[in-house]
């Protein structure tokens, strides 16, 4: 469904991405990881459309989009949840999500999926009128997934989801990420930094057991 090929990204003159390749079949989960400063969200936002493609080519679903503007590759339902959550802090965990609904099929579907997001995430809804500012690290990654979520991605690409959180806390948050693959078809492409310590061996294994790690 996605196609990286030879990729090249830079940020004036500074090349981050040198000839990238990468490929994602039906709903495959993929696992990105890299040091810090390797081009990890370079490479999510060069496929977002946030950042351009020098050289190289990007098709989505038979479509080539290396040119594509970001908000037409988020119509196509390329999501892309990135790092450090990103909600915003003085509104509600529901207006959060609401305003994810912002693809176009998905904005007559708000009601249904905020239902379905809640669901995925049960503590989402016992904090449904709580601020976002006021929810603690895993439920505020809880809330970004959700809200990429609310745009009924059909590639979710998600920027170092166990970032500032417990190991323990970390293997749940890749559970759910599995079971939004299995339970909505979608195809996932996360990225995280390859340092020592639980949540890259979570993510590694994890990854090893339902789907490739490049
Ligand atoms: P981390 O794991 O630390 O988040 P990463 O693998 O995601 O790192 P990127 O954020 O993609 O790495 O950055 C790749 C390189 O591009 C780094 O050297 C970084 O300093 C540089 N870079 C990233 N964003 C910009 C920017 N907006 N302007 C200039 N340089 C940038």
């Amino acid at each position: 469904m996605l196609a990286v090929e030879n990729v090249m990204a830079e940020y004036s003159g500074m090349v981050a991405l040198h000839g990238v390749s990468i490929d994602i079949k039906g709903t495959e989960f993929v696992s990105v990881i890299g040091s810090n400063g390797a081009g990890k969200s370079t490479l999510l936002k060069a496929i977002s459309g946030t950042v351009k493609s020098r050289k190289g080519r990007i098709t989505f679903e038979g479509s080539d989009i290396t040119r594509m503007a970001a908000h037409r590759r988020t119509e196509l339902g390329i999501i892309h949840v990135p790092e450090g959550r990103r909600i915003f802090p003085s509104l509600s965990v529901v207006e959060n999500l609401e305003l994810g609904a912002y693809r176009q099929e998905a904005r007559s579907k708000s009601e249904e999926n905020v239902g379905l997001v809640f669901e995925i995430f049960p503590v989402l809804k016992q904090r449904r009128d709580q601020a976002g500012s006021t929810l603690s690290g895993g439920e505020q990654q809880m809330l970004a997934i959700g809200r990429g979520l609310m745009a009924e991605p059909r590639l979710l690409m998600l920027d170092e989801p166990s970032l500032g959180l417990s190991p323990m806390l970390a293997d749940t948050i890749f559970e759910t990420i599995k079971d939004i693959r299995d339970r909505l078809g979608v195809a996932i492409l996360l990225v995280e930094p390859a340092i020592a310590g639980t949540s890259w061996t979570a993510v590694r294994s994890f990854s090893a057991a339902i789907g490739k790690t490049l």
